[in-house]
């Protein structure tokens, strides 16, 4: 078997595409060396003589040994010497490389084959006694923790004594003696507290090199790195060995670090540092201040320490000309290493360059605009949900972060507040002008004043799609849910976590994109929406097939969601419209009727609540399509709960509270997510459903009037599992438009259809279809019914079932496409099959799901509907779906 792959002298075995065997770093060796560019010589061990370590007991191949001595040998050829040669040695660099770009694994290990002897040939050779024993002792202690596992305090406290004793500022005031003297020091505490010697061998040093980076692959933090970022342990990782060149051989030596284009902003300009008498870990160490590379930035930064550009300018030069060459070449921007050794340039990476969000959208779009990318390429360049970070605040990624638990990111941005336990207390300090997040064990219907007057949401219980989480994502607001660790004691007014305890006026900060809690105020950066998101967002519109609606139910929403470019409403979910406190009243009086001359004086209150309602929604989506849900209460959302609460229903309704009480306990359901809701309740009581086509159809028709655009509402049936059940809500629908439109009013245009959300309904759509002018998919209830997991209990257990490997994702955040995805594809077959055209749709969370988003373009599904935020998220994942 091949394992070794040379490159050097213009000529590589490798190349760019090479990537999963060579691992970027060595493909991109390769790649520059073909290119002609100035590489040291080197050779790749591959990931498979990695993967084969494993498989084989950490023992290499056979046949390995002889390949990197043979490619070793072609290496000092290039470079004139050899390796372990007195005279005129060989000295190498040896760097880990995965497919994967992977911190946590073993770096780096420069100056390998420097021992007694070579060190001399090689203050010989440089005439600089300082340099070469300064690159030996640097050798020995990079070799000695990241292979020997030799802490690196142990040379730092030496280095410090030895400085202290002669009276010495920096490190640069050693002179060759006194470096030699440190590394005898150096070793005779290796020896001390390892017991063995440095090995003085340079093949021995090679292969415990070699072993240090295999090994690494399996150490805890690349182990953690792997999970969290999905990279299949198989993969294993290459090694990169390489000719040294030396960036810390004089003034005219240097060594650096660029970017082709500002990875913050964008911006079309090189951008880096670079030191001078330096060698490559110093520069990111930070112990020196590194120098700008052109004199522009030096100007901008107003340093007084010279650019590269001023120091070594034909270096500099040729380096521009370079970095040019390998963006044209790559059509990416590109992350740069480059040594200056007596001022000859040497390339020593380049890969591409990881940015932020912002600077992303704008490279994309300039490099569409440059003519090096197409603009569906562009497109599919920015990973959708990392638009978050342009619509929210986000923490400042070099802050400090004081982490105190961890949740599940319910809903995008960041917020700092003071804590408080209730929504009476979020509201009172709001008012006195304070920043609040409310905390609570979970929230409900009664939150919503103090959700709203909170800055971020944190509960301890209740998954992705609990209350909190959809509440708070509809208003754009912060939310970690779930966070298990956090114990809320309200009698105390305490939060406790890992022994700290918090109580209400502490200031936390909240991550809901990653799920954080975090003590104290921490850094943030607001959102910037740039020129340049907006043209990749015309893009990627002109490249999608579905269209993308919101969730929405206030006049607020409704208007976040058309300004984030929206194109209807896919998702009304009316009970959320009474939700306020001056409304969840009426709300209870509804549901809390014990005939219907009670249930019907609470309706005649809503009618008019509805109707201006659905004017004002009709009127700021004009022309737009727009779906209202009829109610659907989980009835544990809406029951009062203190005797206060049954007071103050009770005197509105006029009747005796305790009959109430007993009226609320006689309501009270065992397992409400599966109880008396959705369509369930306009069969009980039809006057409700009666009550809202009403509000819908005089709303329909005041708002065409007012805007002059045909209003076409499109109502819908929740929970639906049987045809028979639309059929008899359709009807009671029906009725009311001819009525509506008898007693004078304008011809109605109107669309009545149901969701999926129940595995009932997808097996027998093609009846309800018969019914049905549009099927909505509404995947929250549908995963929470196929899998039979609670939604709002999901997550106690199936964080376990993700790190036990039983579930890869969590099915409430990114679509079940083995099981729930095989309903729906069941369900669109069959509603195609019975109505020609039917009108399809997904309204569950999944709708802002970029993968997701990518099941629903392969159903064919008509349109995805998000909560607000996430319309540009949708917009962009629908144009990579099509692309
Ligand atoms: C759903 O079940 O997917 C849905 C959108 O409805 P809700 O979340 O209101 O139950
Ligand atoms: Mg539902």
């Amino acid at each position: 078997t091949k394992w070794v792959y040379s490159f050097g002298d213009g000529k590589a075995e490798g190349r760019a595409s090479d990537r999963d065997l060579l691992g970027g770093k060595g493909a991109n060796l390769a790649e520059m060396c073909s290119l002609g560019l100035p590489v040291p010589p080197g050779f790749t061990i591959s990931a498979e003589a990695c993967a084969h370590y494993y498989a084989n007991g950490r023992t290499y191949a056979a046949d390995l040994e002889g390949q990197v001595d043979a490619a070793l040998e072609e290496v000092g050829r290039i470079a004139g010497r050899r390796f372990g040669d007195p005279q005129r040695p060989l000295l190498v660099s040896v760097r880990s490389g995965s497919r994967a770009s992977m911190p946590g694994m073993m770096d780096t290990v420069l100056n390998l084959g420097l021992n007694d002897e070579t060190v001399e040939a090689l203050a010989a050779e440089s005439g600089d006694a300082r340099f070469a024993y300064d690159s030996y002792r640097r050798f020995i202690q990079m070799y000695s923790d990241v292979v020997m596992g030799l802490d690196h305090d142990v040379f730092e406290e030496i280095l410090a004594e030895e400085k202290a004793r002669r009276g010495y500022d920096v490190d640069t005031e050693f002179s060759g003696d006194e470096w030699r003297e440190i590394v005898g020091l150096y070793k005779a505490r290796i020896r001390e507290e390892l017991g063995e010697p440095f090995p003085q061998d340079p093949n021995a040093q090679l292969w415990g090199a070699i072993g240090a980076v295999f090994s690494s692959w399996m150490n805890a933090r690349a182990v953690t790195y792997r999970r969290l970022h999905d990279i299949p342990e198989s993969w294993g990782t290459a090694v990169n060995v390489q000719a040294m060149v030396f960036g810390n051989m004089g003034e005219d030596s240097a060594t650096g670090v660029a970017f082709t284009r500002n990875p913050s902003t964008g911006e079309k300009r090189l951008y880096g540092e670079f030191l001078v008498n330096a060698q490559g870990e110093d520069v990111v160490a930070g112990i020196r201040t590194p120098q700008s590379l052109t004199e522009a930035a030096r100007l901008e930064t107003g340093s007084d320490k010279p650019s590269l550009e001023k120091v070594l300018p034909e270096a500099f030069a040729a380096f521009v000309k370079i970095a040019e060459k390998l963006e044209a070449h790559y059509r990416d921007m590109q992350d740069l290493e480059f040594t200056i050794e007596r001022g000859k340039l040497w390339m020593l990476q380049t890969r591409t360059g990881k940015r932020t969000t912002k600077a992303a959208l704008r490279i994309a779009v300039d490099m569409a605009d440059e003519g090096l990318i197409t603009r569906e390429e562009a497109v599919c360049r920015i990973e959708p949900a990392s638009l978050d970070q342009l619509l929210h605040p986000t923490i400042d990624p070099d802050a400090k972060r004081d982490v105190i638990g961890m949740g599940l990111p319910a809903s995008p941005g960041a917020a700092t507040g003071e804590v408080v336990f209730s929504s009476e207390e979020a509201e009172e300090m709001k008012a006195h002008g304070a920043s609040v997040i409310l905390v609570r064990v979970e929230t409900s219907p009664e939150d919503i004043h103090g959700m709203h007057a909170a800055e971020g949401i944190l509960t301890t219980r209740g998954g992705m799609t609990s209350h909190a989480a959809v509440v708070a994502r509809g208003m754009g607001k912060p939310c970690v849910s779930g966070a298990g660790t956090l114990r809320v004691d309200y009698r105390a007014g305490t939060m406790t976590s890992m022994g700290r305890t918090f109580k209400k006026g502490d200031v936390i900060t909240i991550d809901g994109s990653t799920g954080q809690v975090l003590a104290g105020a921490v850094p943030m950066l607001q959102p910037a929406l740039s020129g340049a998101f907006s043209t990749l967002m015309e893009w990627a519109d002109a490249a999608r097939r579905m269209k993308v609606r919101a969730n929405a139910e206030t006049p607020a929403d409704a208007r976040t969601a058309r300004s984030f470019g929206a194109e209807g409403i896919g998702l009304c979910r009316t009970e959320h419209m009474f939700f306020d406190d001056d409304r969840i009243l009426v709300m209870r009086e509804m549901v809390l009727a014990d005939t219907l001359e009670q249930r019907q004086a609470a309706l005649a209150k809503l009618l008019p609540m509805q109707r201006a309602d659905f004017i004002e929604l009709f009127e700021i989506m004009s022309g737009m399509p727009v779906t209202i849900r009829l109610l659907d209460p989980p009835l544990h959302e809406f029951l009062p709960k203190t005797e206060a609460e049954i007071a103050e229903v009770a005197a509105a309704m006029g009747v005796d509270a305790n009959r109430l009480r007993e009226r609320t306990e006689e309501l009270h359901e065992v397992n409400p997510m599966l109880g008396h809701r959705g369509c369930r309740l306009a069969i009980s009581y039809p006057e409700i459903a009666e009550m809202q086509a009403r509000a819908i159809f005089e709303a329909a028709a005041e708002a065409a009037r007012k805007t002059g655009a045909p209003v076409v509402p499109e109502i819908m049936v929740p929970l639906v599992g049987m045809a028979a059940e639309l059929d008899f809500v359709k009807a009671r629908i029906d009725a009311v438009a001819t009525e509506v439109l008898s007693a004078g009013g304008a011809e109605i245009d109107y669309m009545v259809g149901t969701m999926i959300e129940l595995p009932r309904a997808a097996l027998h759509a093609g009846e309800i279809a018969g019914s049905a002018e549009f099927f909505s998919f509404g995947t929250n209830d549908l995963t929470q019914t196929t899998f039979g997991i609670s939604r709002d209990d999901a997550p106690s257990f199936l964080e376990t079932y993700r790190k036990k490997g039983i579930i890869e994702k969590d099915p409430f955040v990114s679509i079940d496409v083995d099981g729930v995805g095989t309903l729906i594809r069941l369900a669109v077959e069959k509603g195609r099959a019975a109505r020609n055209g039917i009108k399809l749709g997904i309204c569950g969370e999944h709708g802002g799901d970029p993968d997701s988003i990518l099941f629903c373009e392969e159903v064919g599904l008509d349109y995805v509907s998000c909560s607000p935020f996430r319309v540009p998220i949708a917009r962009l994942a629908a144009a990579q779906a099509a692309c």
